[in-house]
């Protein structure tokens, strides 16, 4: 039997409904706050992703999906999505009317990691970006949606932690402080860290390596050097969500996975999933829509890992899958061809609608009903149909009555609405 290739997953019924809800909410969450949905494609140029993302991450290091598409050249299964969507918005010149513009799109993103609890190779994100402006409000309104989010979906043991990286202008200062730092501590970093160390030192402040996080513990924070823009602009995000009422927490040592992020950058963690605990990510990145040959214009986003979420509101309720508003039993030949017909009808109408043409007793149709969860059932035998009629069962109360098949549709459709 051919089997799943490890670090990917099938989402079956039975958990697809915590996703539905998730998806719900999140689309209803973001649309409130002005965002629209967009689709984009999961493969891109290479190079998007390596100018974007940089080339000292762990993703373009070593966790993409590469390969050549003759004459394309090298091609890249997206390992997140702000780069499509900053490609899109340029591409688009989506500025050019307007250029406050607020996305969202949910999609699979890959990435060549070792598969573990919380960690595939092929997952989930939903994830929303903002073009256009600068203000810290917008900064606090972002984490504050994405808390919204979460409460909504009732997602407990669940906290912002905030920092800012800082600006152009005020951030070589604290990347030399952390410099002395790790040259200091160089015996005990990893050897990507010790590369990354020369090249782009916050990156040592991400490594997940145990020594390498024992040895950043004393290290400067950057909070210390911000200029005073980027130090008012982090004090209004802070105050602002406290004023709305947004639980935080300063991580002065909160990097982010990728090389484009600016001033304000948060993570939502858990306590509830173990070694995997970031559930969300983000941040500003005002130099990126340049970067990739675009106007100047700031931005910011983050990006919901979304099975890790889906494991949270699993392992805290229980959403089950809705049952069909009516299951049809249809005993005998003429009643099958009945059920058939009814069971159309309905369904194209807007009621929820199962039933079965194998013959089956009644004792066995309702056996079946139940285990559909179906809450009322139509009982149709040749008698029934002799005189126009049905009968319906509402499975909760055990009550039943007889209905005329004349106008059944409308009758159901009406009282099933
Ligand atoms: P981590 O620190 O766990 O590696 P990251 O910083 O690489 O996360 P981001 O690039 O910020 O992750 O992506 C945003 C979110 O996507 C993460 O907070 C996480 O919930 C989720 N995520 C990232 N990589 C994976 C993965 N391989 N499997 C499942 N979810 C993931
Ligand atoms: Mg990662």
């Amino acid at each position: 039997m051919i089997q799943l290739i490890k670090g990917f997953k099938d989402v079956l019924p039975g958990e697809i409904e915590v996703w539905q809800t998730i998806e719900r909410a999140a689309k209803e969450t973001f649309e409130n706050f002005g965002f629209q949905e967009i689709r984009l494609p999961i493969v891109e140029k290479s190079e998007l992703f390596s100018r974007s993302i940089g080339d000292t991450t762990d993703i373009v290091e070593k966790e993409m999906y590469t390969f050549e598409d003759g004459k394309r050249g090298h091609v890249t299964l997206r390992p997140e999505a702000t780069a499509s969507v900053v490609r899109s918005y340029i591409q688009h010149k989506m500025y050019a009317k307007d250029p406050i513009r607020k996305f969202y799109t949910i999609g699979p993103m890959f990435r060549r990691e070792r598969p573990q609890k919380g960690r595939y190779r092929q997952f989930y994100q939903i994830d929303a970006e903002v073009f256009g402006i600068d203000s810290p409000y917008l900064d606090a309104q972002i984490i504050f949606m994405l808390a919204t989010l979460l409460e909504t979906l009732k997602a407990r043991d669940v906290k912002a932690h905030i920092n800012s990286l800082g600006c152009p202008c005020c951030r070589p200062s604290f990347q030399k402080a952390l410099k002395e730092l790790l040259d200091a501590k160089k015996e005990h970093l990893c050897e990507n860290c010790l590369r990354r160390s020369e090249k782009n030192p916050l990156r040592v402040l991400d490594c997940k390596v145990p020594a390498c996080r024992e040895a950043v513990q004393g290290a400067p924070s950057i909070l210390d050097h911000l200029c005073d823009d980027c130090s008012d602009h982090f004090e209004t995000v802070k105050r602002v969500l406290t004023e709305n009422g947004v639980e935080y927490a300063v991580d002065k040592h909160l990097v982010r996975g990728l090389d484009y992020y600016t001033r304000t950058a948060f993570e939502v963690l858990t306590t509830s999933l173990g070694a995997q605990n970031a559930v969300a990510g983000g941040g500003r990145y005002d130099g990126l829509v340049k970067a990739l040959g675009g106007p100047e214009v700031p931005a910011i986003g983050f990006a919901i890992g979304f099975d890790r979420l889906a494991e949270i509101v699993a392992m805290q309720q229980s959403i089950e899958a809705k049952g069909p508003a009516l299951y049809i039993a249809p005993l005998g030949e003429r009643a099958i061809e009945a059920a058939a017909h009814w069971m159309m009808q309905l369904a194209a109408k807007g009621v929820s609608c199962e039933t079965d043409f194998g013959g089956r007793s009644l004792k066995s149709h309702m056996k079946r009903a139940d285990k559909l969860n179906a809450t009322h059932v139509l009982m149709l035998g040749d008698d029934e149909l002799d005189k126009g009629m049905a009968t319906l069962r509402n499975m909760a109360t055990k009550e039943q009555g007889d209905l005329p098949l004349d106008g059944l549709v409308e009758t159901l459709a009406e009282r099933f609405k």
